[in-house]
């Protein structure tokens, strides 16, 4: 719980920072993924607390990338669509990711974006569930998440049916029967507010609906276990907690159990069961391939697979750990250190991702002066200061630091300086 009282003044915000500084260090030094950071490549001296957004650079990536241009490109040419495993790599790459969020083998294909998986489950998800014409959606999802659905929609003839994940269970049990899919993120893009995957992928179930999860903001900060909670359809980005670079290909989960049902409306030829027949006809693959739509980006594929390389020998549960750790400092520094900016979400780490958020009615003004303190993390429309952790890059005495650096903006009211009054294009 957040204490009640005056802000600290100049003189004792240090004083209150001392206590979480001494223990920022010792969980630093007991953490077991203390030498992860080291694979990673960020500039001397900044606290980067947006890799929720676009993960930091790992240090293998250069090099994988320079291969894949000079050597299997440049050298191997066309060739390297089957010497270099470029035309398995979205079903490779996505078993890479699967392991992060509890999924066999076999059940996940990376490529094109989240947006464009988003749409293919949508519409796959109607179809498979005949005769139902109800999809139950957060009206405070990712706008793509709801602009896709709207279309989603119309195309298939369906009626959104706002629930935030609180008010999900009541909604399943008033429209039941009507329910073809339950879509909901894990974890709220803006204020870090985590459900229960497994609770609410059982009550779709139980009146017979699908579910599908947005996993965006969990993969690589959450132990989300997909093959577990049941879960019938998922898609996540890759260039977010995974680092896999910007504009890095997105994944998209099919549950086993329903891979010779589902039929996504981009019926491209890579997800056809025999590509290189050049059928006119479409027949589609019979496993996870047949969520492929047309050539993927082979260039970024590779970096994704060299990021994730970086995380071999890393689990899930020690990757949620260490974020929830990290988290749940976050929280404590800044209810100590800024007690005037209310939490966006829930004080307990438990019960967070991978990213705690602050209102401020000066958020833009606050996280362009925190950048100015070489502090980075970003500001949601329309009043959050949002500073994710990266299980991955990340150290305890980061985050004391960012919320030590938040408290020196207030007291010297820079974040109303002028060179801080002007939005740029992305935020
Ligand atoms: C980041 C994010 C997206 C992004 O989708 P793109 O197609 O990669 O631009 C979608 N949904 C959620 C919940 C996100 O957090």
């Amino acid at each position: 719980m957040r204490p009640a009282g005056p802000a600290p003044s100049d003189d004792d915000g240090p004083a209150a920072a001392a206590p979480l500084l001494a223990r920022a260090q010792e969980l630093d030094e007991a953490e077991p993924l203390r030498h992860l950071p080291g694979r990673y490549l960020l500039p001397e001296g900044l606290l980067y607390l947006d890799g929720n957004s676009l993960g930091a650079l790992p240090a293998g990536v250069p090099d994988a990338v320079a291969d894949a241009v000079r050597r299997q490109w440049e050298q191997g040419l066309v060739a390297s669509w089957n010497t270099e495993g470029w035309w398995d790599a979205p079903q490779r790459v996505g078993d890479a990711v699967g392991r992060l969020v509890g999924a066999a083998p076999g059940q996940v294909v990376v490529g094109d974006s989240t947006s464009v998986q988003l749409f293919q489950c949508y519409v796959a998800a109607a179809r498979m569930r005949p005769g139902r014409r109800v999809v139950v959606a957060d009206p405070d999802a990712f706008p793509t998440d709801l602009h896709l659905l709207s279309s989603a929609a119309r195309l298939a003839d369906l009626e959104v049916v706002p629930a935030r994940p609180h008010e999900v269970p009541a909604v399943l049990t008033a429209r039941g029967g009507e329910v073809a899919l339950l879509a909901l993120a894990e974890v709220d893009y803006r204020t870090g507010e985590r459900c229960d995957v497994a609770a609410l992928t059982a009550a779709a179930h139980e009146v017979g609906a699908l579910a599908l999860w947005d996993l965006a903001h969990s993969v690589g900060a959450t132990d989300v276990d997909l093959d577990a909670a049941g879960a019938d359809l998922a898609v996540g980005c890759t260039y977010k907690h995974l680092s896999g670079g910007p504009g890095a290909p997105a994944w998209v989960y099919v549950a086993a159990r329903h891979q010779r049902d589902v039929d996504p409306p981009l019926t491209g030829w890579h997800g056809h069961a025999d590509p290189f027949a050049m059928d006119g006809r479409y027949v589609p693959a019979d496993d996870v391939r047949r969520m492929r739509v047309g050539t993927p980006p082979v260039l970024s594929l590779l970096a994704l697979e060299a990021a994730l390389g970086t995380l071999d020998d890393v689990t899930a549960a020690q990757l949620r750990a260490r974020s929830t750790s990290l988290v749940g400092l976050l929280v404590e520094a800044l209810t100590a250190l800024v007690p005037e900016l209310p939490l966006a979400g829930p004080a307990d780490p438990a019960r967070l991702g991978g990213h705690v958020a602050v209102r401020s009615p000066d958020a833009w003004g606050v996280v362009r002066a925190l950048a100015a303190r070489g502090v980075v993390g970003d500001f949601r429309a329309p009043d959050l200061v949002r500073l994710g952790v990266a299980a991955t890059t990340t150290r305890h005495a980061d985050v004391v630091g960012a919320a030590l650096a938040l408290r020196a903006v207030l007291d010297a009211d820079e974040h109303r300086g002028a060179e801080h009054a002007v939005r740029s294009t992305v935020t």
